[in-house]
């Protein structure tokens, strides 16, 4: 079990990055060794879809809006069941199409970062240039990533995409309507959000005992969760 300190401290750290770096963050305050910038992008999902069920279980209460009726739908996701695989993704994918040939890696987190920068108008050759490795013509003639066409590019991104299966993990809802479609678990989102509310509470307690009791921050930190509600509960909260 990660001690609460580390989980708030990992947590404020994050909180002082861009938005798309935050959750990703996380993997490397708490393991100094991950070099969080070079992982691809689907093995970082991966671990922490991992990390968010040893934090908060494998239960997630979600909603989601039905494209049909509009109304709300209410889903309990088993994390267990959707965990996608921890495992080394391939370092070199190949795509042949329209008279291209085209060799590149996977996106990596510092790729997500690069591309966020580039705020709403990020084409399809921006993606494949931040993991070009090289691109011809049939001919042999090498071309840049941004020379690609769009129909091009595209089949590029799906096939990274494709080779990538944990970067999206996927959601088959229903709705009471009979509306059925797929939607995306950002596990980035969800984890980071879930953190921030759980730190946010830890620190509510923090203030309340340390104003009771007068203890230090650390000594509060410090204290189990089970004695931390203890107390709290004495004082009436
Ligand atoms: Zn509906």
């Amino acid at each position: 079990m990660i001690p609460a300190p580390t989980l708030a401290n990992a947590w404020e750290r994050g909180a002082s990055l861009a938005a798309p770096d935050r959750a990703a963050s996380l993997l490397g305050e708490l393991d100094p060794t991950c070099d969080v910038g070079a992982m691809p992008v689907g093995q970082c999902d991966a671990l922490l879809f991992e990390f968010r069920r040893g934090l908060f279980g494998d239960v997630l209460d979600a909603v989601a809006r039905c494209p049909n009726c509009a109304d709300q739908v209410s889903l309990q996701l088993d994390l267990a069941a959707l965990q996608p695989p921890i495992a080394d993704p391939p370092g070199e994918i190949q795509v042949r199409t329209g008279g291209y040939r085209i060799s590149c890696r996977l996106p990596r987190n510092a790729d997500l970062s690069a591309l966020s920068r580039l705020g709403a108008d990020v084409a399809l050759q921006d993606i494949v240039g931040r993991c070009l490795i090289e691109a011809r013509s049939d001919d042999g003639s090498p071309i840049t990533a941004h020379e690609l066409p769009d129909d091009v590019a595209l089949a590029v991104v799906e096939a990274m995409a494709e080779a990538d299966p944990a970067s999206h993990v996927l959601l088959n809802i229903g709705c009471p309507c009979g509306a059925t479609w797929t939607d995306q678990l950002d596990v980035r989102t969800v984890l980071w959000t879930e953190l921030g509310a759980w730190v946010g509470e830890l620190l509510q307690d923090v203030h309340h005992l340390a104003i009771a009791y007068r203890w230090s921050e650390r000594d509060i930190l410090d204290l189990s969760p089970w004695r931390r509600a203890w107390y709290l509960q004495a004082l009436g909260w």
